[in-house]
């Protein structure tokens, strides 16, 4: 196992990674921005290295910064957490350079998945079903309008290097195609540096289904069920579920077979994601994720597993510490992703946490990095923190979901837990029938 693992990141997930080094007796190291001095998961940290100013570009995605801070502190594993360096393929490999062991997937499949268009070719070949499309990146209008009127409108044009759902737009008609395209490429272009983009048939009522994946270097794949993602806002999500009050238990064991044959087929090491669109009882692969997920805690209450605990392990060349016989699927979990927001408006809000209760008690967990007196600088995702609730079935988890928001009390700033009081008593969430575009429409009712 290894002695010292630095954590690369920030917030509650730098504290969950610190947590699982603690309990598997590894010393940590934080690193941390000039604005997160105070930060918990500094103070938590056995050793900690400034590693420059608070813009992300100069701190968290400072890579010269970051192996420095390794190689001083003798750290031999970089955990990358979420977001930041850890879909960065240049980086698995720098540190890998540098015989520090990276806590993730081989920098090849990081790179592939990266790529929506490359991901998606490999995903058929591996057997995952698709979202039909065009044939990879389009060289020019013409092409587009070709695949559209193939594929059938309305079309989605997204972007190959995409993620967080920029450089995403619907043509719902031909007349809507030029635009759309040209709106895709530059947001793209600004965001990721790259303006290639794809088509693919825009579904109008699926729910967003993933599935949770953990392989080791010994020929172990198992997987853990799927979370239903389908309340996002700007694709971005919200509110998760597991298991999905969607799938029956047929379909749950197939998708679930299929997506474990895929990645054993691509060789995939460490804990990853495969994401489906799931409409009239089809999936469609989306994207694979290569790192840990900020929704995993769901699937780590129903399968009472520690996912960040077996994907160090793994790392470390251990075999996984269950076999496929061994998941069973227990009771009901659901997050609430509580950001520092205006609840309507969404508006981020910074500022001082001047007072601070987190609600607890049988089933309830709060996986955050906040305190009273904590200053939630302007510079980041404004997340503060995920309320994960474990009920024996899905009513027994809502109606603990309900009580634990009540018992919330945070005060000085803004948060989006009205939002998720208020969804709570909505017909469409308690009988479990919504999809991806329900929470905008509802957001939007008058
Ligand atoms: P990103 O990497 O930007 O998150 P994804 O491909 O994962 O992009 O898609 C994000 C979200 O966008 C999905 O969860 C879904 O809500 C929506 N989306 C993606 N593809 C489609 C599609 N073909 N039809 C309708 N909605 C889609």
């Amino acid at each position: 196992m290894f002695e010292k693992v630095l954590i690369a990141n920030r917030g509650e997930i730098a504290l969950r990674i610190h947590r699982a080094c603690k309990e598997l007796g590894i010393h940590t190291v934080a690193v941390h921005s000039t604005a997160d001095a105070n930060a918990l998961h500094v103070r938590l940290a056995d050793e900690s290295v400034c590693i420059g100013p608070p813009s992300p570009k100069e701190s968290y995605l400072n890579i010269p910064a970051i192996i420095s801070a390794a190689e001083i502190t003798g750290a031999d594993a970089i955990h990358p957490g979420y977001g930041f360096l850890s879909e960065n393929a240049r980086f698995a490999e720098i540190v890998k350079a540098h015989s520090i062991t990276f806590i993730g997937p081989e920098p090849e499949h990081i790179r592939v998945m990266g790529d929506k268009i490359a991901a998606k070719n490999a995903v058929r070949a591996a057997g995952l079903p698709l979202v039909p499309g065009s044939d990879g990146a389009l060289s020019d209008l013409d092409e587009a309008r070709n695949a559209a009127d193939r594929i059938g409108y309305p079309v989605l044009v997204k972007a190959a290097a995409g993620g967080g759902g920029r450089g995403m737009k619907v043509a719902k008609t031909k007349d809507g195609l030029a635009e759309a395209v040209a709106t895709a490429k530059a947001e793209a272009k600004a965001a990721f540096g790259d303006d290639s983009v794809y088509l693919e048939k825009y579904l109008a009522r699926p729910r967003h289904i993933e599935i949770q994946i953990v392989a080791d270097s010994h020929g172990n794949v198992v997987q853990l069920g799927e979370r239903d993602c389908s309340l996002q806002r700007r694709h971005q999500k919200i509110l998760e579920e597991a298991l999905s009050p969607a799938l029956a238990e047929k379909e749950r064991r197939k998708i679930g077979e299929v997506a474990r044959a895929a990645i054993a087929k691509l060789g995939y090491l460490g804990v990853g994601t495969i994401e489906f669109l799931y409409e009239n009882g089809e999936f469609y692969f989306i994207e694979m994720n290569t790192r840990l997920q900020v929704e995993h805690p769901i699937t780590e209450q129903v399968t009472r597993t520690d996912l960040v605990r077996e994907q160090i392990a793994i790392a470390a060349g251990k075999k996984l510490s269950f076999r496929q016989e061994d998941v069973v699927f227990r009771g009901h979990a659901i997050e609430c992703r509580i950001n520092a927001e205006d609840a309507k408006t969404f508006r981020p809000s910074p500022g001082e946490i001047t007072y601070f209760h987190a609600p607890g008690g049988p089933g309830v967990r709060f996986d955050s990095a906040i305190y009273t007196g904590y200053r939630i600088p302007p510079f980041y995702d404004s997340m503060i923190g995920k309320l994960i609730v474990y009920g024996d079935d899905r009513q027994h988890c809502i109606a603990r979901l309900k009580r634990s928001l009540k018992e919330f009390a945070l005060a000085g700033v803004d948060t989006t837990i009205p939002l998720f009081v208020a969804l709570l008593e909505e017909e469409d969430f308690k009988s479990g029938d919504y999809h991806i575009h329900w929470l905008e429409q509802w957001l939007a009712r008058p």
